[in-house]
């Protein structure tokens, strides 16, 4: 399973929702979270060139992230039934200059000058471990490209000397050169087992739970407590027969505590304990907060005082081997809070 925004994406997202504006570390996070958005809207963007190559039977991935040894994300992997592609995506505008020499990119924006490393070198130590971990799963290997490609319509490439200028590209020409490669490698692979390929990686994707809060050195009293209104935002909603009720506006819920658990799942590496729970959302009992969390689709693991909860979905990305489960709950739920069916 590999999910619409990273998991560290979501703890930024998660940690923004939860810290008050005037906290300290409030604007450095915000920065951060500014930063992997922009990052994963330009991968979210290549997709749309990706969906204009007229070749069949092209599987993409976003953001596989695959820990064998050494940890590596790709940003997009192209799988084709005779070849393969690897694309680094990068959101930048302004005017970007390639140093062959010193393996730097540099951008030149609005009068100052940043550099960055060279996407190609990113790419091609991506390729490294991903074909490191084909051989070692006896994955046929396939004529394999790499390519940085720039998403931005506003970019302005200045490739000069760079002797790999052939591989820096924008996202306008990636449909043409998926055709070009097409036609000129003959099909290796049935459809099928390109697809069981897809499967096979997609299933392999593990992301990590970082301690964020302890990154920041941010306390769960620093938080803000209490469940949101879904309709006004106000905090906090009032525990009435088995439903969240807005004081301000009036709004019930049943499931408004959805966001919160999952929020605190991610910021708790995926461990949520009784104790915590009853104190965010103010309830009444520990019992009430048990029974609560359970029927929100949570996992038990551990014992008496060691127990706490997982969320199932965030157990299978960071593949999690962590504790004995030892009750199942019989619902499965969605981070947003709706059972599925
Ligand atoms: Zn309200």
């Amino acid at each position: 399973m590999i999910p619409t925004h990273s998991i560290k994406y979501q703890q930024y997202q998660a940690l923004l929702n939860l810290l008050p504006e005037h906290h300290h570390e409030y604007p450095q996070i915000m920065e951060q979270f500014r930063m992997i958005d922009v990052g994963e809207t330009s991968e979210d963007n290549l997709e749309f060139f990706l969906g204009q190559a007229n070749v069949s039977s092209l599987t993409f991935i976003k953001r596989l992230r695959v820990e064998q040894h050494i940890p590596f994300q790709i940003d997009w992997i192209v799988l084709a039934p005779g070849f393969r592609v690897l694309f680094e995506v990068k959101g930048h505008n302004g005017e970007i200059y390639f140093d062959a020499k010193a393996n730097q990119l540099t951008r030149v924006r609005e009068g100052t000058t940043e550099s960055f490393t060279d996407p190609i070198l990113q790419v091609d130590r991506q390729y490294a471990n991903l074909r490191t971990f084909f051989i070692e799963q006896q994955i046929e290997l396939l004529p394999t490209y790499r390519f940085a490609v720039f998403v931005n319509p506003k970019v302005i490439l200045k490739l000069y000397d760079y002797p790999d200028y052939e591989r820096v590209i924008t996202g306008q020409s990636v449909p043409f050169i998926l055709e070009k490669l097409a036609k000129k490698h003959p099909t290796n692979l049935t459809e099928t087992n390109n697809q069981s390929l897809s499967q096979f990686l997609i299933e392999h994707h593990c992301e990590r739970l970082s301690p964020i809060l302890e990154r920041y050195h941010i306390l769960w009293e620093d938080l803000k407590k209490g469940i949101p209104c879904p309709q006004c935002q106000r905090r906090p909603m009032i525990r009435e027969r088995m439903r969240w009720q807005c004081l301000a506006c009036g709004t019930r819920s049943t499931d408004a505590h959805y966001p919160i658990l999952y929020a605190l799942a991610l910021l708790m590496q995926n461990r949520l304990t009784t104790i915590l729970v009853q104190h965010f959302l103010h309830l009444e009992s520990l019992e009430a907060t048990r029974k609560l969390i359970k029927r929100a689709g949570y996992i038990k693991f551990g014992v008496r005082k060691a127990v706490y909860y997982s969320h199932p979905d965030l157990l299978i990305i960071t593949k999690s081997k962590s504790g004995h489960k030892t009750i199942e709950s019989g619902h499965k739920v969605s981070k947003s809070g709706h059972k599925r069916t």
